[in-house]
């Protein structure tokens, strides 16, 4: 089995064929689906999507391009939110000064706000880190004391940054850019992160994996990226999907599908 660690589900592009998204990634063995929210109402639609397929839990929180438009009442429902069933982290949440939708400032407050909310649950974080990997680092530290779980999703820098997060104790997500041709620093880290530190996603409906680019994307398309990471490391398929399905099961206290 597989699991799409980081899926949004909840976008208008899946609301045509949202049951033939779900039942395509099961039939393709994709038994677990995590749908991240991006802010409050995409949150809301994920934690409602849980109730709807069996195989989708969600991450509920405000993604830093949302930054300036987040105001008190929407961090204050977050806590709420992440006490429902099924709903099992906090995210997506961290910084993107590569499209600086939002002001540094903002981003870098909304980040630390809800690593707050993360420790306070006891809940890991789904970090966004785009073109800011110093500045999320130092956040990180400065919580890690306290010792909250995460993982860095579409993980977009080298190895040695790699190595810095998973001594921290965070997790690397592997999305379908993997794939790409002239994707050579990310296949270096697909090769290099020691397989029990890392996750694969989709982040659908962005990033489809070859044969797909350019096209939407959907979680049973995850199977091109576990199949590119099991060529890289002249593994079996097998063993990279059974592992990112343990590792993925136990950051998010997943039930474990034999
Ligand atoms: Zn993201
Ligand atoms: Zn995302």
């Amino acid at each position: 089995m597989l699991i799409d660690s980081h899926a949004h589900l909840d976008m208008e592009e899946f609301d045509a064929g949202r049951d033939q998204v779900i039942d395509r990634a099961l039939s393709a063995d994709v038994r677990q689906i995590i749908t991240v929210g991006i802010d409050i109402r995409s949150s809301i639609r994920a934690a409602a999507l849980t109730k709807s397929y069996s195989s989708v839990f969600a991450s509920v929180g405000i993604h830093p391009h949302n930054a300036d438009n987040a105001d008190k009442n929407d961090l204050k429902q977050i806590p709420f939110m992440a006490t429902q069933e099924k709903v099992v982290a906090i995210g997506e949440t961290g910084l993107d000064f590569y499209r600086n939708l939002s002001s540094r400032q903002n981003q870098i407050e909304l980040f630390k706000q809800q690593i707050d909310i993360a420790i306070s649950l006891d809940l890991p974080v789904v970090i966004h880190d785009r073109e800011a990997h110093e500045e999320v680092l130092n956040i990180l530290f400065s919580f890690n004391r306290n010792g909250f779980k995460g993982v860095i999703h579409c993980f977009s820098g080298d190895y040695n940054l790699a190595k810095t997060f998973i001594d921290m104790g965070f997790y690397i997500s592997i999305p379908g850019t993997v794939t790409f041709k002239n994707a050579n620093e990310m296949q270096d880290v697909a090769v290099r992160v020691p397989l029990n530190r890392m996750l694969l996603e989709t982040d659908a409906p962005f990033l489809a994996p070859v044969p797909y680019r350019g096209k939407r994307n959907e979680p049973c398309l995850v199977i091109h990226t576990a199949q590119k990471v099991a060529e890289l490391r002249g593994i079996s398929f097998e063993e990279v999907a059974r592992q990112t399905s343990k590792n993925t099961c136990q950051l998010f206290n997943l039930p474990f599908l034999k």
